[in-house]
């Protein structure tokens, strides 16, 4: 089973529970549309190399579509469609006017000077630009891609519409409209659906601990926004490998010494463990916010955490999650837990439409409610229909996205 397919157990689960019209649950089925471009590159050896991009449009129907841009050696076409389903009902849960969409490059970036990497990134937007706009498909970082990779691609955009173009893309510097606040933003999100959960369930912050996988944006700030809250957090991993510490981390610390040192392997005080012991560790919340496809039926009878709050996009598969429904762990899905990415971004592209900036304050307090509100409708969702937090939030992403179709006259 693919990818893409996998997605859609959950999805259909909650089609067949909530007896969604036939007409909607084939529209989402599939992405409006799919691109796939070559793009050559002037490497600086002098050679050309062509590289393969891709962005899907999943859905229009609430908004725009929305979402990131993903350098990474294993994008395919597969994984970017299923990557912009995701947004879709992301953006659904979370209350946005968006639909959903998702871009990416098979590339490693690790391997191209940052030349080349500016070049690639042009061109990929030369390419997809006539899908692109404020109004149409709004592009933002995701894995491997920053602030810098979005500078470059709204100068590039801008050229070719021979305007300032700050809302056709999110994720950028202050300096070119950026919001306060996005950075951390998707960290936030997962620490304040934690905590929500953590509520639920009677325990205080300080009483909780924490493993988190991934090391990479939402990751550290997942991490450090933990450590902020007053949950010790014992656990972490990146790409290079995973680390303990009975006592706890000062995370803003390990975030200082990965940056210098390029992992946070090696941390001073810190015991070596394997990625499957992280996985497998003893504590009240795991965090895996690095990539797909990490909690499997291999694995998923591991977990000894009682929450698991996901900060990934789909690292769970669905034989995992009924293992751990089985074992009682309360798994908060992605397209709940990581919404603050994108929520900051929808903030961003207000603030960008109306040239009118908010205080970092605001940013975050209208974060936490718009989070806090998406919580309780899925966990109020699944108390209806009998069923986990994931099935939930399809349920209620579907019930405005089918709301819509009918009103806009697709079904
Ligand atoms: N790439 C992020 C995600 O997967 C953020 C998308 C956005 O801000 O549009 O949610």
């Amino acid at each position: 089973m693919n990818i893409f397919e996998m997605a859609h157990i959950p999805l259909n689960k909650a089609i067949e529970v909530m007896q969604l019209d036939a007409g909607a649950a084939a529209i989402i089925a599939t992405p409006e549309r799919t691109l796939e471009v070559s793009i050559p590159v002037k490497m600086d050896d002098g050679s050309t190399k062509v590289f393969t991009g891709y962005r899907s449009q999943h859905s229009t129907v609430l908004g725009p579509a929305k979402g990131g841009v993903r350098y990474h050696q294993n994008v395919s076409m597969d994984e970017v469609k299923t990557l912009a389903f995701w947004m879709t009902c992301k953006c659904a849960v979370a209350g946005l006017p968006y639909g959903g969409g998702k871009g990416g490059i098979i590339v490693d970036p690790a391997q191209l000077s940052k030349r080349e990497l500016e070049a690639l990134t042009r061109g990929y937007i030369d390419k997809i630009a006539p899908l692109i706009g404020e109004k149409k498909d709004i592009p933002a970082p995701d894995m491997n891609t920053n602030a810098q990779v979005m500078g470059w691609m709204m100068d590039e955009y801008s050229k070719i519409a021979g305007q300032f173009e700050p809302g056709f893309i999110t994720g950028k510097a202050i300096g070119v409209g950026g919001s306060l606040g996005r950075t951390a933003a998707t960290g936030r999100g997962v620490v304040v659906a934690a905590l929500e959960a953590l509520k639920l369930q009677g325990i205080e912050p300080y009483e909780a601990t924490a493993a988190v996988q991934g090391f990479g944006n939402v990751g550290s700030w997942t991490a450090k926004l933990f450590c902020d809250a007053g949950v010790k957090v014992i656990a972490l991993g990146d790409v290079n490998g995973a680390i303990y510490k009975a006592d706890g981390f000062d995370c803003y610390d390990v975030d200082a010494y990965a940056k210098k040192t390029g992992s946070i392997v090696g941390y001073p005080g810190s015991k070596p463990i394997t990625n499957a012991q992280l996985l497998a560790m003893e504590v009240t919340v795991l965090a895996p916010c690095a990539i797909e496809l990490q909690l499997t039926k291999e694995n998923a009878a591991d977990v000894s955490a009682s929450i698991i709050v996901e900060g990934a996009n789909g690292p769970t598969t669905p034989e995992a999650d009924e293992i751990l429904e089985e074992k009682g762990v309360l798994v908060i899905p992605d397209i709940l837990a990581n919404g603050g990415g994108v929520t900051v971004s929808y903030f961003e592209w207000v603030q960008n439409l109306y040239r009118y900036f908010w205080t970092e304050k605001e940013v975050i307090d209208k974060q936490t409610e718009m989070m806090i509100k998406a919580f309780h409708e899925v966990h109020a969702k699944a108390k209806e229909y009998g069923v986990p937090l994931r099935v939930a939030a399809y349920i209620v992403a579907l019930g405005s996205i089918a709301e819509a179709m009918k009103i806009r006259g697709m079904v």
